[in-house]
């Protein structure tokens, strides 16, 4: 049956322009049946194949051949592309031309993030069965906010997230016995990142903080003015360093504690948090006559910027002493606890209340898999919703626990991964990315044009461009000096950073520190995640941005 008027066989698109010149595609219940069900004839069914096969069979060619292989085009060139603001009434592509366009007008103005050369952030190359269990995850496209439109999947779910909770939190093996299945139970959730799973944390967190009293009914129920009256209080407040992930500022703007309310505590000279602040701090805040409330404290476990990790032990020993919730952002570093080598760097993570950690940072997951552990597996009944035609009160549900309604079934990609990698697959990983960028960080010392600013602690490793006679300069200059070199510093690394990325070789990210005699630093910022990227491609970056500050300097 071919109703819509082609002669069956395959045109490719063509480029910039949308027009299926010479045969109208319509829009009806035939064509309609054809494309919900199954690819039209077999032309189209070798095109998709052909493309298909690419991407499951040969990812890593793939992305290499097709994706951000073009000359740098400007965001501002190439949104003139993108002005129909039409939804046409007919279809205006078939599918097989529709992944043919995605993958020769948009693939190669993509960022190829899979690159070993792309050292800037923390999203990476992922391996190739992560595209599979993806793809898996949208045919079987199953709703994990209730049991009725997912079943098994929400409690295999539940053995993830237990897996994950034992590696954080070492409980006993008749705790997980009891837990992982209890319908009672939360041990953790899946949300969509980093973002929302610390926002669930500090929703939990807020809601014990302020819970149901005699002629009040909670937080959640009666909004923040009623709680800080029924506590006798007139303000609530959450401590994370200053080198905090600026969600935290979000979810103190949702949350209604104010992001302003979200108080950033000094850092060393290693920007771990400064214990000995924090506990200034909640003694100043908390102390006879008291106005606030501490709802939560918040230690980094890898901060985003320099991959430090805050003293969680004492934070933790802080918060058992004054009764506040511990949080810990693990977004970034909390898959080093696969590592026997280097999980002792987040020691005093499982003295945490709650844990972040993002999937698809440093499980390597495809974008989209935040968690959150709770060490009380009731904790989160501080945030249960029922809604009738949803679910009913006692429900196993996931839903009603959770920030997110409907949600795929993430748990199977990082199930499956966990099975095919191992602890140790993983370990593997981390233990790659540390190392390197501690021979990176050796690199940097030996070559004098670099300046290292923040060794590893992690993967990630600061540095600037600051030749010796700038750094013999800055050593004997008073602080005005030393402030206008900085800012002179500044410049150059700002534009070094910029022609590097232009130029679309290589790619390293641009940050500002606070240095320790309080100046704003500009600093090159390597994330060390592709097990791709070795010593050889890393010396290749720093070559190339010697050469780019030379003609810089020369122009
Ligand atoms: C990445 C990150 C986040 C935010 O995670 P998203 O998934 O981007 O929302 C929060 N905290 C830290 C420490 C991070 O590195």
């Amino acid at each position: 049956m071919n109703t819509n008027g082609t002669n069956g066989t395959h045109r490719p698109a063509a480029h910039g322009t949308h027009a299926a010149a010479g045969r109208a595609l319509v829009a009806n219940w035939q064509t309609l049946q054809q494309v919900f069900i199954r690819p039209e004839n077999e032309a189209v069914r070798a095109t998709l194949v052909k493309y298909m096969e690419q991407i499951l069979f040969g990812l890593h060619d793939f992305l290499r051949d097709h994706v951000g292989i073009t000359e740098a085009k400007s965001l501002i060139k190439l949104s003139e592309r993108f002005q129909d603001s039409l939804i046409h009434e007919h279809p205006r592509r078939k599918l097989a031309e529709v992944i043919q366009g995605i993958i020769e007008d948009l693939a190669p103005y993509a960022v190829n993030v899979a690159s070993p050369y792309f050292v800037g952030h923390m999203t990476s190359a992922i391996p190739f069965f992560m595209v599979h269990l993806q793809t898996i995850v949208a045919a079987l496209n199953q709703n994990l906010v209730k049991l009725e439109t997912s079943k098994v999947f929400s409690i295999h779910e539940r053995q993830v997230l237990a897996k994950l909770h034992r590696r954080i939190f070492r409980r006993s093996a008749g705790f997980y016995r009891h837990h992982i299945q209890h319908p009672e139970s939360t041990l953790g959730c899946f949300v969509e990142d980093g973002t929302l799973a610390n926002l669930t944390a500090l929703w939990v967190a807020r809601n014990r903080c302020f819970p149901p009293t005699e002629d009040f009914d909670g937080v959640e129920s009666e909004g923040m003015a009623a709680a800080l009256a029924a506590h006798n209080t007139r303000r609530a407040v959450v401590l994370v360093s200053r080198m905090g992930h600026y969600s935290l500022r979000k979810a103190g703007g949702v949350l209604g504690i104010g992001n302003r309310n979200v108080l950033a505590i000094d850092t060393d000279d290693g920007y771990r948090i400064d214990v000995t602040a924090l506990q200034r701090v909640i003694r100043e805040l908390t102390g006879a006559g008291s106005d606030t409330r501490v709802i939560a404290v918040v230690g980094i476990a890898g901060t985003t910027e320099t991959g430090s990790v805050d003293d969680l032990t004492a934070i933790g020993d802080i918060c058992r002493r004054h009764g506040i919730h511990f949080h810990v952002d693990a977004a970034w570093g909390g898959p080093t606890l696969m590592s026997e080598r280097y999980a002792g760097l987040l020691k005093g993570i499982q003295t945490a209340d709650s844990v972040t950690i993002d999937g698809h940072k440093q499980f390597y997951m495809p974008m989209g898999c935040g968690m959150v552990y709770f060490r009380d597996p009731r904790a989160m009944d501080a945030v249960a919703y029922h809604a009738a035609y949803v679910n009913r009160p006692g429900s196993v549900d996931l839903g009603i626990k959770s920030l997110v309604g409907s949600r795929a079934a993430n748990s199977l990609i990082l199930g499956g991964a966990l099975d095919i990698m191992g602890a140790g697959g993983y370990a593997v990983l981390i233990d790659h990315g540390i190392e390197t960028a501690r021979i990176f960080a050796e690199t940097i010392r030996t070559r004098s044009v670099f300046e290292l600013i923040t060794p590893p602690v992690l993967n990630i490793i600061t540095y600037r461009i600051c030749p010796p006679e700038w750094q013999r300069r800055l050593s004997s200059a008073d602080k005005r000096t030393r402030r206008r070199l900085t800012s002179e510093l500044n410049r150059i690394n700002t534009a070094v950073q910029r022609l590097q990325r232009e130029a679309g070789n290589s790619f390293v990210s641009r940050t500002t520190l606070v240095s320790p005699d309080g100046l704003k630093t500009v600093v090159l910022r390597a994330v060390i995640m592709n097990p791709m990227t070795d010593a050889r491609i890393l010396s290749a970056i720093l070559d190339e941005q010697a050469s780019i500050f030379e003609v810089w300097q020369a122009a």
